[in-house]
């Protein structure tokens, strides 16, 4: 923290936190060929960069045959640095959950989990680290913003979990990683420029990228309604999860502090648009706390206002946090909501809740800055 002295008034400034160097992953197609071009070389060493790092996952130039050592060097000092340096990965659920802490430039820390299951391999990744948004019940939410993440430090935490799930690690799953879903660490819509530019790199077909398909990317939002809108219209056909955890406003002002900016009809409405845009059916998210927002009527009112929506229900058991005196709801009572919200013609799936013992699991996400 700095002071600031003014004439009759001390302001305090956070200092910025340190931002990471430029990365390949950073760069759009265009930008990579103006890149190499300024630095002196031959155009078409972006397409053979790419072809390496977005086609085998390979940021060891010093190894690429198409290269001499002084132009490797060069390729791995410009624009190959190291932005995810590892600091712990546990893994748990029989080796089939991993989560991986890393640390970034400035200190901050972030965490993505794999977790690998008979027909897929799903990475959770981090596009913030902290969240300003600050949700009770989310471990994240209680440690505040530190900063946004780069596009290239989204795409290193996908391009990891690619080698993980490729080094044959999981032997009861696919050797690929097949799904993503951010639902790590943050708010993405909240570092909006950052996120599309990484949803172009895990989607767009090679060179410009991994060539993952977007229907197994999944961008979950508390509702930022015109950042939602803005997502729709990107043409990326990602698959959107919307955060409700109440059916009504009044809970829900609690429970998602900015519900009071855009409340549960309008992110309804803007998830809709969504919708009608892309194709794409959305889930709705719903962490279930005992006594807060499990109650019969509640569930009613959510299989009322869910019925004739493309839509889904994704039912979450609450996953307990330090500090907080909230829990999951009683299984008889998670039971009985399922069952009602059914009632009214919704599908519905209940989360399981992977990474539980190593902290891995939604909303416990709570690596922070180290030494603070
Ligand atoms: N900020 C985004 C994405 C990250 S959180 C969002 O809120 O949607 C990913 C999911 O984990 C969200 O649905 C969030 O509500 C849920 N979550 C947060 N804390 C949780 C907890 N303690 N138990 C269960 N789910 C939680
Ligand atoms: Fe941020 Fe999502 Fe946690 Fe809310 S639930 S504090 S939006 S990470």
């Amino acid at each position: 923290m700095t002071d600031l002295e003014l004439p009759g008034i001390t302001q305090t400034r956070r200092e910025r936190p340190a931002r990471p160097a430029t990365h390949w992953a950073d760069l759009s197609i265009e930008e990579r060929k103006q890149a190499v071009t300024a630095a002196g070389l031959p155009g078409f060493r972006a397409d053979q960069i790419s072809r390496r790092y977005f086609g085998h996952d390979d940021v060891e130039p010093a190894l690429w045959s198409e290269l001499s050592t002084a132009v490797a060097g060069q390729v791995t000092q410009a624009w190959l640095p190291d932005l995810l340096e590892q600091v712990t990965a546990l893994s748990c659920d029989d080796g089939d959950t991993v989560k991986t802490v890393w640390r970034l430039t400035g200190g901050a820390l972030v965490e993505s989990v794999v977790m690998a299951y008979p027909q897929r391999v799903t990475a959770c990744v981090s596009s913030q680290a902290g969240c300003g948004i600050g949700c009770p019940f989310c471990a994240t939410g209680q440690q505040g913003l530190t900063r946004n993440l780069s596009t290239a430090e989204i795409v290193e935490q996908v391009r990891q979990a690619r080698g993980l799930a490729a080094s044959g690690a999981f032997t009861r799953s696919p050797d690929r990683l097949t799904n993503i879903v951010f639902m790590g660490m943050g708010e993405p819509l909240a570092n909006y420029r950052a996120l599309v530019a990484a949803l172009h790199r895990i989607i767009d077909p090679m060179p410009g990228g991994f060539d993952m398909s977007a229907r197994n990317v999944t961008v979950s939002t508390v509702g930022l309604v015109p950042r939602m809108h803005d997502l729709a219209e990107e043409g990326l056909p990602v698959t959107l999860a919307l955060s409700l955890h109440a059916p009504d406003d009044e809970l829900r002002d609690t429970l998602v502090p900015i519900n009071h900016r855009w409340p549960v009809a309008d992110v309804l409405a803007a998830a809709d648009d969504y919708a009608t845009l892309t194709g794409r059916r959305y889930s709705i998210e719903y962490a279930l706390i005992r006594d807060i927002n499990d109650q019969p009527w509640r569930a009613r009112a959510l299989g009322e206002l869910l019925a004739g929506r493309l839509t889904h229900l994704n039912v979450i058991p609450l996953n307990p946090t330090p500090g907080s005196k909230w829990t999951a709801a009683e299984p008889d009572v998670e039971d009985e909501f399922v069952h009602l919200v059914r009632e009214a013609g919704v599908a519905v799936t209940v989360r399981d809740t992977r990474g539980r013992e190593i902290d891995g699991a939604c909303g416990q996400l709570a690596a922070t800055v180290e030494g603070a």
